[in-house]
């Protein structure tokens, strides 16, 4: 299969690449993004073949329809990450909270968060192509907090790649500055950055952008990729975890293989829930994929009213920073797959230029076909935390903002899978808060806290981290950054 363009093609690049292309070279034409020439399909006869297959039969079977330009052998690799999870049999448990609702954990991987179920595999892919065209990659990622230790877990040794990751100075959990800073592999540069998350970003868009740094890049025959979800690479194994799910309340008798289930998705970059949104396109019985924000809720605008408005709002800080997000990529993806490339490139200058675009009422009607959307305040979510705390279930902030969307369900009778994007460990204080406690000044107090006043016990990994010596202390001006990446190349 190839990939082409959400805004159309400039006649500079080619109009359609291949998979190791798209993911290499992750920008497309007019600044869009690639997305796949069609969909295979997963419908009900895909689904019965795969009734029995384990979460990695099914990947496979997943990636191999998509007809892609990696060998059997690299795919295969690439999904024996997923071994390394908790419970390789099981990687993603799924939870039943209530009659009709199931907490799908997809965070059971190396960094405690969902984006180990795709940059795991999708790391090792990179490598290898990389590897096979005999180029080296620079990979650079601005974080928030859980995208940068999963993407220097994936990348760390690996050959021909090396990886610059800047995160804002106090802008993270302790356990997920940590989780960076302690990072030994030679390979890899943490760096902080005085500022708050936007701050950081904008600098990698500079540096991005850039023609000196491209220059000095082009010095050393290092070529740039990203490992945000504007990499296809990413999207194709968000989609697997939605079909598992799906599967696994057949297999548990909760449904019959052709009922329909919503889907719970909490959003930021809009990724996750993308991936579900190619599942239910396919084929997958979905009634409606559930969109749940924090208050920064432009997501909710959006498929509510039909209008994204950056230009009106300041990006609010919450306790579900993962999410704390403007503008959503990956947004871009389903305005394609509706009405087009013309259409997408007139809505994302529109973006560009004023900060906001309007669909038509019919663009609306049609957003709303797969799409509804709530959000939650931090209060909101952390009373959804300790309500189910009582009843012995304990989730994050993130996960907390989905318990709303849930409930606003159109059909009642119809089941729900919640999407777990982390581990409670990583936003401890938060949780503790939740549950009693907003006293504790550090994650470490708040962990100690949390296993003492609940049965949770926090993995090795994490309570690991305290003691891990400190090998990325630098916390930078962002005047200084460019220089900092050059010495590291
Ligand atoms: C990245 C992330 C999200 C948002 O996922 P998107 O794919 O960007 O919508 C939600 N929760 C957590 C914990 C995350 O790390």
């Amino acid at each position: 299969m190839q990939f082409i363009e959400t805004r159309g093609n400039d006649g500079v690049k080619p109009s359609k690449v291949t998979f190791s292309e798209a993911i290499l070279n992750p920008s497309a034409s007019f600044g869009g993004i690639y997305v796949p020439e069609f969909l295979p399909t997963f419908d009900t006869q895909f689904l019965k073949e795969n009734i029995d297959s384990s979460y990695k039969e099914l990947a496979f079977n997943i990636l191999k329809s998509f007809n892609i330009d990696i060998d059997d052998n690299t795919i295969q690799e690439a999904l024996n990450r997923y071994d390394n999870f908790d419970e390789p049999n099981n990687p993603v448990p799924l939870n039943k909270i209530e009659d009709e609702a199931f907490v799908m954990e997809l965070y059971h991987g190396a960094t405690r968060a969902f984006k180990d179920m795709a940059l795991q595999p999708f790391g090792y892919i990179l490598s290898k192509e990389a590897q096979k065209r005999e180029e080296k990659y620079l990979i650079m990622v601005a974080t928030s907090g859980d995208t940068g230790p999963a993407t220097l877990e994936t990348f760390k040794k690996r050959q021909n790649i090396k990886v610059a990751c800047l995160y804002p100075s106090g802008g993270t959990s302790d356990v997920q500055r940590l989780q960076m800073v302690t990072e030994e592999a030679e390979n890899e540069k943490v760096i902080g950055v005085v500022g708050n998350f936007d701050d950081t970003q904008n600098v990698l868009k500079e540096l991005l952008s850039s023609e000196d740094f491209k220059n000095e890049l082009k010095k050393r025959d290092i070529k740039l990729s990203a490992a945000n979800s504007v990499n296809f690479g990413r999207i194709i194994f968000q989609i697997i975890y939605h079909i598992h799910g799906y599967l696994e309340l057949v297999r548990q008798k909760e449904i019959e293989l052709g009922d329909k289930i919503y889907i719970v998705v909490p959003s930021g970059n809009f990724g996750n829930v993308l991936g579900g949104y190619y599942a239910k396109k396919g084929g997958l019985p979905v009634e409606k994929l559930l969109v749940a924000s924090n208050i920064n809720n432009i997501l909710t605008d959006l498929i509510e009213n039909g209008v994204y408005d950056m230009a009106s709002r300041e990006l609010i800080k919450t306790n579900s920073p993962a999410m704390d997000i403007l503008k959503s990529s990956n947004v871009e993806r389903v305005l394609f797959d509706k009405f087009g490339a013309k259409r997408t490139k007139e809505l994302m200058e529109s973006l560009n230029s004023s900060g906001k675009y309007t669909l038509t009422k019919d663009e609306l009607l049609s957003l709303q076909e797969d799409f509804q959307a709530t959000y939650s305040s931090d209060s909101e979510g952390e009373a959804e935390i300790t309500k189910y705390a009582k009843k012995g279930y304990i989730f994050d902030p993130h996960t907390a903002t989905c318990i709303k969307s849930y409930r606003d369900r159109e059909k009642k009778e119809i089941k729900a899978i919640i999407y777990s994007t982390a581990e409670w460990t990583k936003f401890s204080k938060t949780v503790a808060k939740a549950l009693g406690n907003s006293e504790v000044k550090s994650d470490i107090e708040a962990i100690d806290w949390i296993e003492k006043n609940s049965n949770l016990k926090a993995p090795n990994m994490i309570r690991e981290l305290f003691n891990k010596e400190i090998k990325h202390p630098l916390v930078v001006e962002k005047e200084q950054i460019e220089d900092e990446i050059l010495k590291f190349l």
